[in-house]
């Protein structure tokens, strides 16, 4: 028996052949080289699109009658996937409109949540600094109340997607007398205020994000979510949620681990591998009847599956250093060619195991490096206690 297959009723099978027509028309050759030239994993006619078909709403509000059924959501996962919908920015829209919602005053939730919806407004997070992110409670960006508005001074790094977003859910610190997780507040600071200016950064994988510069940006009180210096109430949900942290709903119906979709990137590599391995050439042989060949392209794949199983922030670990070990391994096997990227003339698989190459680093530093997920995992799953740098005795 094939656990992996559902069957699906009629509806659920019409609402699948419809959304992969759909997509299959939206995300054109030109959307896919945008993407490329860009790095910015996002398009807005392409997200526009899916705003007014209802479809970023129903996400939304999944497991709710206004929502997709559980059923209806794996398939819009999986149907966006297989078609290659630039994801980025809806990914931290989403999470930060959970926030709005649950912590915004309600003429912010009714001011932003239609046009999140509709795809008008799109959100970022800003939380790491220049001089360091893994512990975002030492945030020194300052937010000083004027009457009925904070003014906002500092930098924050690494702000992915901000040049094509509406709002950006900014970490500051409103009390730097109070212990540091006191001394924060959140806001919902619209980017196109006086005081903000936006430069982009290109990462070694050819991703776009953003440094962002805060003058004397002075924000509206409406804006300030949840408490002042109460914002570690407000960003703790949003944190868990890309941490992976949050459990999973336990009907096989969604990822067992957060990022399982980077770690695509990874599994067409392994196919992209073995298809150029099993090649025969003009002698009749093929590179994969080597013994060496066969054992490195089954190690890669083993390793593949089994980190693609791994639950939990367990797995967010290991298919992160799973890509790290396997892409070296992968390039070999693909020979000299392999070093030639995506659409390059004579690469050897496509460029694939050469992507997954640079974006293995990526993968275990955005969202939490690999380092901090295993002391979590050590400190909070394992109970092994605080880790101690301190030099031994
Ligand atoms: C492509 C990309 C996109 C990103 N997008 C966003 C975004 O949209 N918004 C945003 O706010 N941030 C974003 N980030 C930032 C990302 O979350 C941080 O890079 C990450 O949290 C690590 O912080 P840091 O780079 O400041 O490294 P640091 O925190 O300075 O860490 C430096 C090194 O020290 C290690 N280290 C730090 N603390 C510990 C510890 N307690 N135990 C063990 N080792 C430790 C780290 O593992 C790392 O090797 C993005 C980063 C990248 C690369």
């Amino acid at each position: 028996m094939d656990f992996t297959e559902v069957e699906l009723n009629a509806d659920d099978a019409a609402f699948q052949r419809e959304l992969r027509s759909f997509l299959s028309e939206l995300v054109t050759d030109e959307v896919i080289q945008h993407d490329r030239q860009t790095g910015d994993n996002f398009h807005e006619g392409v997200h526009l699109a899916l705003g007014a078909r209802g479809y970023l709403e129903q996400e939304f509000n999944t497991g709710t009658l206004a929502g997709f059924s559980r059923v209806r959501r794996r398939i819009w996962d999986l149907e966006r996937r297989r078609a290659h919908v630039p994801w980025v920015t809806w990914g931290t829209t989403t999470m930060v409109a959970k926030a709005v919602a649950a912590f915004g005053k309600p003429e912010l939730v009714d001011e932003v949540m239609p046009r999140v919806f509709d795809g008008t407004a799109r959100m970022c997070l800003g939380y790491t600094e220049p001089e360091g992110g893994s512990d975002v409670a030492t945030c020194k960006t300052r937010a000083v109340q004027d009457g009925d508005h904070w003014v906002i001074n500092g930098s924050k790094m690494f702000t992915t997607g901000a040049h094509n977003c509406q709002y950006v859910f900014l970490l500051t610190n409103s009390d730097p007398d109070a212990p540091k997780h006191k001394a924060l507040s959140m806001f919902l600071v619209p980017l196109d205020l006086p005081g903000i200016e936006i430069q982009g950064i290109r990462t070694v994988d050819g991703d776009r994000t953003n440094i962002v510069y805060y003058t004397d940006v002075r924000v509206p009180e409406k804006y300030l979510l949840g408490e002042a210096n109460g914002g570690w109430t407000v960003l703790r949900g949003p944190l868990d949620a890309e941490h992976g942290a949050a459990p999973t709903v336990a009907d096989g119906l969604s990822d067992v681990s957060i990022m399982a979709h980077q770690a695509g990137v990874m599994a067409a590599a392994v196919d992209a591998v073995a298809a150029r391995v099993g090649q025969v050439d003009a002698a009749g042989k093929r590179m994969v009847d080597d013994g060496a060949v066969a054992y490195r392209l089954g190690r890669s794949a083993a390793r593949l599956e089994a980190s693609l199983s791994t639950p939990s922030i367990f797995g967010r670990v290991a298919q992160a250093q799973t890509m790290r070990d396997i892409a070296p391994d992968l390039m070999d096997l693909a020979g000299a060619a392999s070093v030639l990227s995506v659409d390059s003339d004579g690469a050897a698989d496509n460029g694939a195991s050469e992507y997954a190459f640079r974006f293995a680093p990526l993968f275990g530093i955005y969202g939490g490096t690999l380092e901090v997920f295993r002391n979590m995992i050590a400190q909070h799953v394992l109970g092994l206690g605080k880790p101690n740098y301190s030099p031994p005795r």
